[in-house]
């Protein structure tokens, strides 16, 4: 008896720790929840009565939920009722479906970019990705080490019109790619945890520089501040320097997701600084393998900016 009872434990432990990481050939893009959305959708546009509403959202879109949607839901406290008031918008979800639809049909290309990093890293981690239509609240995030995905988020085109959701703060298509990069390699940083601005900006910073390693580009959405660093470059790190042993939720505000205060301050320099820093570190590194395993795992990030030799660009020999 007693056993049995440790058995049972034992199998509500394990699938209640669904904290396992997946391999670039086994971790799955699930869209479920998007297509449990528009068969909800079609069904919700028509009808006024708000009890009826609410009713077949919770039937066809949150009791069916997936494991990334349930997570989210919970995350985020989503109720359908919220998602009623939402769906009134029909000449904006009317206008973002074929986008999203697009998104669907680029798996081959998602998952052969993402497997990538295993090939710069090969004990690189990955997750499961939920795609989901939520309400707006991230772009992407990570719950347990499982990657959910607001995919209304990155279908901003010509077409996207709006009754009362606001079309500014959507990104176009492209803009997924890249994130869903950046978010696959965080999965894989073991020194995460940090405490000060500096290590926010390496964590942050080098997870575009594997990016752009991996795939040449630099994300689309941080385009403009990687031109402005680069042209201001010794000015931003001299301003970096005196907040880069600061708690990092003291000055986060200044280097990072800044747009209200960007007359003040250029927005997200602080991706730039962290990925300049790791950029010399590599460039500095003879054994490029090792170099980058270092950048993932080693929690003494002021021991990576010394060895970096980071001194803010070419200005300073
Ligand atoms: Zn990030």
């Amino acid at each position: 008896m007693k056993k049995g009872l440790f058995i049972i434990f034992l199998l509500l432990c394990i699938s209640s720790c669904d904290n396992n990481y997946k391999t670039g050939d086994n971790f799955q893009l699930v869209f479920t929840d998007v297509d449990n959305f528009w068969k909800m959708y079609d069904k919700v546009k028509t009808i006024e009565k708000e009890d009826e509403r609410v009713k077949i959202i919770k039937t066809e879109y949150f009791d069916i939920a997936t494991l990334g949607f349930k997570k989210l839901i919970k995350l985020d406290k989503l109720t359908p009722k919220y998602y009623s008031n939402y769906l009134r918008d029909t000449l904006f979800y009317n206008s973002i479906r074929r986008n999203v639809i697009y998104l669907k049909k680029d798996t081959v290309l998602v998952r052969s970019n993402l497997k990538k990093f295993s090939e710069l890293y090969p004990k690189a981690k990955f997750s499961d990705i939920y795609f989901v239509i939520g309400l707006f609240n991230h772009g992407g995030v990570v719950v347990n080490n499982t990657m959910i995905i607001e995919n209304q988020m990155y279908t901003k085109s010509k077409e996207t019109i709006g009754d009362f959701i606001s079309v500014n703060n959507l990104m176009d298509k492209q803009s997924l790619l890249p994130l869903l990069i950046h978010e696959q390699i965080h999965l894989s940083q073991e020194n995460k945890n940090r405490n000060t601005l500096l290590g926010d900006a390496i964590v942050e910073g080098c997870a575009d520089f594997f990016m752009y390693l991996q795939t040449n580009k630099r994300p689309s959405t941080l385009q403009k501040t990687y031109n402005f660093g680069l042209k201001n470059e010794f000015e931003v790190w001299e301003k970096f320097k005196s907040d880069m042993k600061k708690e990092r939720n003291s000055v986060k505000n200044l280097w990072f997701y800044n747009y209200s205060i960007k007359e003040v301050v250029y927005p997200d320099l602080g991706y730039f600084i962290g990925h300049q820093i790791c950029k010399s570190y590599y460039e500095n590194s003879i054994n490029k393998k090792k170099a980058i395993e270092f950048l993932l795992t080693e929690k003494d990030f002021e021991k990576i900016l010394k060895l970096s030799k980071y001194r803010g660009g070419n200005k300073i020999k």
